[in-house]
């Protein structure tokens, strides 16, 4: 029932896609971006596997190694379950709603990947990533880490900031270098950077990269934040905006 449901749904949404593709490619609708217009014509459906069950490839969290693994629906959740050779079963809780996981499958589409890459396939995924020529998608949100200190020093902290032993900085002309590259990518560059962390807004250049970012062209720039200079000083908020910082992500479970 769910299934049929979901087909029914699926057609309607790609009957609203091909409709609005083909008022986008006539001229007779303007796409919000000119990068979406250049999107549009390199996006086909999907060719992943769909639906459950399925076996998929996924990777064993002791070791790395790459092994099968299965997909399946149990009490309404979406599960995976594994075996690695050396390190045993591994079974998980994959996605926590079923219905909305097949749902969110009928908007796969696949693009062309990237043109020029920066890495080469060797060994296959994941050990090459850099992005490499088997993704079928371009970077959407490009995360660029600033820092790995921070302000705050939170036991589930998910960047294992001021915990790794040794502090990752990049240099201001180290971002720039980032930004130039993430510019050059194609058919489609990046329509948003998200500077992060640590805590990006300790970076001693934090605001001059956000502002050098927008005069790029980048059409968004986002920052990923505990938000603590922000509480303490709401002049800071202001230099934010005249930074040029179009979207503030606020991490409040970790900034207690
Ligand atoms: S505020 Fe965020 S980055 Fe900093 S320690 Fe907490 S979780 Fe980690
Ligand atoms: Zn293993």
């Amino acid at each position: 029932m769910v299934m049929e449901k979901l087909e029914v749904k699926k057609d309607i949404v790609e009957k609203i896609r091909d409709e609005r593709l083909k008022r986008v490619l006539s001229g007779e609708e303007k796409p919000p971006y000119s990068v979406l217009k250049r999107k549009l014509y390199t996006i086909q459906p999907s060719k992943l596997k769909k639906g459950l069950p399925r076996d998929v490839e996924s990777l064993c969290p002791e070791c790395g190694r790459i092994i099968k693994a299965h997909l399946y629906e149990k009490d309404g959740k979406v599960m995976i379950r594994k075996e690695c050779p050396e390190h045993g079963v591994f079974e998980d809780v994959y996605f926590s709603d079923v219905e909305l996981f097949l749902k969110f499958e009928m908007f796969a589409i696949d693009g062309i990947g990237l043109e020029n890459p920066q890495t080469k396939l060797r060994v296959g995924c994941p050990y090459d990533c850099g992005l490499c020529n088997l993704h079928f998608s371009h970077s959407s949100i490009v995360n660029i880490d600033l820092t790995n200190r921070c302000n705050l020093r939170c036991p589930i902290c998910f960047a294992n900031a001021n915990a790794a032993g040794f502090v990752y900085e990049p240099s201001y002309d180290e971002v720039i270098a980032m930004l130039k590259l993430l510019k050059k990518m194609r058919p489609v560059e990046p329509p948003a950077i998200q500077f992060a962390g640590g805590e990006p807004t300790i970076y001693p250049w934090f605001f001059e990269v956000c502002k050098a970012a927008k005069e790029m062209g980048f059409p968004q720039v986002q920052v990923a934040t505990n938000g603590l200079l922000m509480a303490n000083d709401p002049t800071f908020a202001q230099s934010m905006w005249d930074s040029c910082i179009g979207r503030v992500y606020c991490h409040l479970d970790g900034s207690m």
